[in-house]
């Protein structure tokens, strides 16, 4: 799914306001909180690409899309 932020610009500023609450609200979301992680390389053991779910965190990649993984397990 395609977030409304089309440009670069917005996209960083929406990263940002999203890294700070998340943060605030000490949201889990990401492989390091999942079920599914293979701790010892934060690999996903279901096999999915998973690089914009560990590092910086970010709602929006570069071209628009949402980052979130609908098979997220606490
Ligand atoms: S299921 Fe999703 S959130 Fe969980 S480890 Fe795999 S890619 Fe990450």
């Amino acid at each position: 799914m395609k977030s409304a932020h089309a440009d670069s610009k917005s996209i960083a500023t929406a990263n940002a306001e999203f890294a700070e609450q998340a943060e605030q609200f000490n949201l889990s979301f990401r492989c390091g909180d999942c079920l599914h992680v293979v701790a010892s390389e934060v690999s996903c053991s279901l096999g999915y690409p998973n690089a914009m779910l560990k590092g910086a965190v970010r709602a929006i990649d570069e071209r628009g899309y949402y980052t979130f993984c609908k098979y997220f397990e606490l």
